[in-house]
């Protein structure tokens, strides 16, 4: 059937022009030769109809250009967007829109190469993987079928590696993977050490998947046991200091790997009748079940800036576009179509979402709060325990209308006393690397990189972007000259510029300015009310030390974070790219 036109009067979005490259060269649908077959308008007016319409499954007597209506413009207004499989799928023959992915691999040729065509096909559809290698039988160990030995988890993750090279996700973006082993795996060594070399690793995230015994093991300066995965059976004991150094001086030269919490991910885990989980989406941000997918989406938070409020924050608004978000969000379920039967089953039985927020380090260059205070872990609370809150009754309202998720009497909930919900989770954050683009914000929670910098676009184009709560703030204080311009340009922080007063160099901090604390409190205080987890980078100056990383470490464990990213400025190699520049 022909999709129901765009309403005459539909207001065209205006798009920054970064966002008119990217969505130029990725989102727009695209013909045989090459050509857009939509402008920006029908590219926001498709996903916005293809979602809205989903209401027809539940006999809700709605009018479907009415509610894709209101979808368009809370898209179009950058107040909400979809991740970018949305953007990208959503009323295409296609039709993935899911951005995370967790896949098992099982200790057999069959399992893991079922896994590889099955990564395959999700990079193909734009979305991420994230896998366990933990169940897979150490280096060395016997293969009973030929009498030879294994050859162990590293050198089959090269083996995912090679495929997601070949594999430019939907022919736009690169696959990303997440890969991670327990620490009690015993060849966790090789593991940690496993990107120090070779380029043969280079579509994957590592994390190795911490323990609370281990933890402790570390703390108490004791041994712990290897365990073979087959039969659970220690084979050997390792020093827990000695992994955790180890751990530490990887981080410290590269940024890889990171580390997980598995037990305090699997605390939250809503159904653990459905199975444990033992990995995240390639960001980190989405610990999921195998064969799990979620969909995910943002707030910009920039936009609920009210000068009027007594806080800045327009709380009303907010829980509009909540309200309006979680219903679009659980709609993405039925309109996306998954790669294999089995994704289809999961995701369907405990219906997750994401939702999250980005634009946060902008909504405080306007309420005039330095990101490193506590104020601003304050402001960080109370927002996302907003958001938690009301995404939850805007979940059980949906729940009333349309039946909770299918595993929700096998879940967590009813023991907790809580009614029935759609969702079996309702909050993540995600990076934004492609929506704050898009949206023009700042991505996430994180703080900016630059208050103005040269973006490279694509062939040599480059774009000098100044950030505007800055550029507004000089403004108001005659400092807008082309002089100052030009060093904070250069510099990119106002941190050390005498000639800028006091007062704003206090607040228009950037990520390098901040002390590495900072950044590991402002995900905790995030964290403290997201179902899923929070997908932060705590930056470090290059004069960081390794004892300063083990701080952060046990630090992150101690605030109940479910994971942590550390990057040394200059370090040697760079992260998996899940920002709009990937691919
Ligand atoms: N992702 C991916 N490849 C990319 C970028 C992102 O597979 O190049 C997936 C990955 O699972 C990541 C998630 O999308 O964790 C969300 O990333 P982000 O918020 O940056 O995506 P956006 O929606 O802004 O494109």
């Amino acid at each position: 059937t022909a999709p129901l036109p765009a309403p005459a009067d539909l207001p065209a979005p205006v798009i920054n022009p970064n966002a008119t490259i990217v969505l130029g060269k990725r989102y727009l649908r695209k013909g045989p030769d090459g050509r857009p077959l939509e402008d920006e308008t029908g590219l926001f007016w498709r996903v916005a109809l293809a979602i809205a319409s989903q209401e027809a499954n539940y006999g809700e007597e709605r009018d479907v250009t009415a509610t894709a209506r209101q979808f368009y413009d809370l898209m179009t207004s950058y107040k909400f967007l979809p991740n970018s499989p949305t953007l990208m799928n959503a009323g295409t023959p296609l039709g993935q829109l899911a951005a995370c992915f967790v896949l098992p691999v099982g200790d057999s040729m069959e399992e893991i190469f079922d896994a590889v065509k099955f990564a395959a096909l999700i990079h193909k559809s734009g979305g991420g993987t994230g896998f366990s290698f933990s169940r897979l039988r150490a280096k060395h160990s016997r293969v009973g079928s030929t009498g030879g030995v294994a050859s162990g988890p590293v050198s089959f993750m090269r083996i995912f590696n090679t495929a997601t090279e070949q594999v430019k996700q939907g022919g736009t973006r690169r696959g990303a993977n997440m890969g991670i082993l327990r620490v009690d795996h015993p060849d966790i060594k090789e593991f940690i050490t496993c990107k120090e070399h070779e380029h043969a690793l280079d579509n994957f995230n590592i994390s190795v998947g911490l323990t609370e015994a281990f933890m402790q093991a570390v703390d108490a300066n004791r041994d712990y046991d290897l365990i073979d995965p087959r039969d659970g059976i220690a084979t050997a004991r390792q020093s827990a200091r000695e992994i955790f150094e180890l751990l530490v001086r990887k981080a410290w030269e590269s940024g890889d790997p990171g580390i997980v919490f598995l037990d305090r991910i699997n605390r939250d885990n809503p159904t653990p009748a459905l199975g444990e989980i033992e990995s995240t989406n390639p960001c980190g941000e989405q610990p999921l079940l195998p064969y799990e997918a979620c969909n995910l989406g943002s707030i910009n938070l920039a936009l609920i800036f009210s000068p009027a409020a007594p806080d800045g924050v327009d709380w009303e608004e907010l829980a509009r576009i909540i309200r309006l978000s979680v219903r679009f969000l659980d709609n993405v379920i039925d309109a996306s179509q998954y790669p294999l039967p089995i994704i289809t089953e999961m995701v369907r039985k405990n219906r997750k979402i994401g939702l999250g927020v980005m634009g946060f380090a902008d909504l405080l260059y306007r309420v005039r709060v330095p990101y490193d205070s506590p104020e601003a872990l304050v402001l960080a609370e109370r927002l996302m325990s907003f958001i938690q809150a009301e995404a939850q009754k805007a979940s059980a309202a949906l729940a009333a209308e349309r039946g909770p998720f299918p595993a929700f009497d096998v879940s967590v909930f009813p023991a907790k006393g809580q009614g029935p919900l759609r969702n079996a989770t309702t909050t993540t954050i995600a990076p934004t690397g492609t929506l704050s683009i898009i949206a023009g914000c700042s991505s996430g929670v994180e703080p900016l990189f630059a208050l103005s910098f040269a973006r490279h676009v694509m062939d040599g184009e480059k774009l000098v972007e100044t950030n505007p709560y800055f550029r507004a703030a000089l403004d108001a204080a005659g400092l807008s000259r082309p002089d100052i311009i030009a060093e904070v340009a250069r510099k990119g922080s106002v941190a050390h510029m005498e000639e800028i007063p006091e007062a704003l160099r206090r607040i228009f901090v950037t990520a390098m300015d901040i002390e590495p604390v900072w950044h590991l409190r402002m995900q905790a205080a995030f964290q403290k009310y997201t179902d899923n987890a929070v997908s932060k980078t705590v930056n470090l100056p290059n004069t960081a030390t390794k004892e300063e990383i083990a701080g952060i470490y046990r630090m992150a464990f101690e605030l109940g974070c479910k994971g942590v990213t550390v990057y040394r400025d200059g370090c040697k190699t760079a992260q998996v790219l899940c920002t709009g520049e990937a691919g």
